[in-house]
């Protein structure tokens, strides 16, 4: 049974310019009936009582009424007991003293927060509805409450954004306790905001700048890059997240959650009026053997420890240098990838190029 759980809160104050994720404005009206839907979910589908890691995602799960929050951390609070990263993810504007400390009482021990820039003019064009100094004051009060393991998440190529404002906002962010920094570039989705006002994300070449400088700033400053867009200090690397580029098993609860369990991928079916009518309703993808092992290794390579080969013969019982022995050699030849101590792992250049490394095993 999976170990790990993730579950969706679709719900927002109000909606980020650039935002295409599975999400409505809030109604408290709508997430009461959305609450009983997902007691309904929780309560017919077979979840461990000995996960490791819950994710409660969004959406922005701090927007909700504190009764709504009570209720959501009641429901999976028989399923906690043995968590050992609880995270929540919040924005600054709700991560207020009843947030927390709620959140804390419940076992959440790990605070995603949506950074995002430090820039007020930008957080404004983005409309986001939080300010920088909310960003300091929301930071102070995880603290308080004793939650120290923070990850925010900053976002670069945004529109007029310069390289100064990129690296002003990551040197805001390591000058708070915070132990791990996600890091996203802007894609302008069809349906967003922005794409209805025409704003564009930058050039690509700034684009990779803006990257490459952020590894050298952030290295230079303790955190350790991880994974392609992951960092944090020593011992704060996310046990959820690296349960997906593992490629385990988890458990996805709540419109717009995705699981993997038992050679299925599933989504929820879109729609709110679908998932109250029923909450149990997936739409199922079984993973062939072939589908799986290019999974894993597409989920592995994008850690700088790589996949692990052991792990792979485990799952498979078959040796992935005999499965995939043609376009290994090619990418051992070319430099892109190597095997070191037992993992599989991308180069510097393999990782700049990881799209055209797994085209190879495709
Ligand atoms: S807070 Fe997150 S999920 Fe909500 S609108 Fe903004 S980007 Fe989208």
């Amino acid at each position: 049974m999976a170990e790990y759980c993730y579950v969706h809160v679709p719900f927002c104050r109000s909606i980020c310019g650039y935002c295409d994720f599975q999400r409505a404005g809030y109604s408290e009206i709508l997430a009461d009936k959305w609450l009983d839907a997902l007691e309904i979910e929780i309560q017919n589908r077979e979840i461990s009582d000995h996960l490791k890691t819950i994710y409660l995602g969004g959406g922005t799960p701090s927007c909700l009424k504190m009764s709504q929050l009570k209720r959501l951390l009641q429901l999976l609070e028989p399923y906690s007991k043995h968590v050992i990263e609880y995270t929540m993810e919040m924005n600054p504007e709700s991560c207020n003293d009843d947030v927390v400390r709620l959140a804390s009482e419940f076992g959440v021990n790990r605070v995603s927060l949506g950074v995002q820039t430090f820039d007020d003019e930008l957080l404004k064009m983005m409309n986001r509805r939080h300010t920088s100094q909310m960003i300091k004051e929301a930071i102070h009060t995880l603290n308080l409450y004793g939650i120290t393991n923070i990850s925010v998440d900053a976002m670069y190529s945004l529109p007029t954004q310069t390289m100064e404002q990129w690296l002003n906002t990551l040197k805001q962010c390591t000058e708070l306790p915070v132990t791990h920094l996600s890091m996203y570039s802007l894609t302008i989705e069809p349906g967003s905001a922005f794409a209805r006002q025409h704003l564009e994300a930058l050039d690509s070449e700034t684009e990779a700048d803006m990257y490459e400088a952020a590894i050298e700033y952030l290295e230079s400053q303790g955190f350790e890059q991880y994974e392609i867009s992951s960092f944090s200090k020593s011992g704060f690397q996310s046990l959820h997240n690296k349960a997906y580029w593992h490629y385990e098993d988890f458990i996805g609860l709540g419109l717009g959650a995705s699981g993997k369990e038992n050679h299925q991928r599933y989504d929820h079916v879109r729609g709110f009026h679908h998932y109250l009518d029923n909450p149990l309703k997936l739409e199922l993808i079984s993973l062939t053997e072939e589908d799986e092992m290019f999974e894993m290794l597409m989920m592995g390579l994008r850690l700088k420890e790589g996949m692990s080969l052991e792990l792979f013969y485990k799952r498979f019982h078959h040796k992935f240098e005999e499965v995939y022995a043609v376009p290994l050699k090619k990418c051992l030849d070319r430099k892109w990838i190597v095997i070191d101590q037992g993992k599989i792992k991308a180069t510097n250049r393999g990782f700049e190029i990881l799209n055209t490394v797994l085209e190879e095993f495709i």
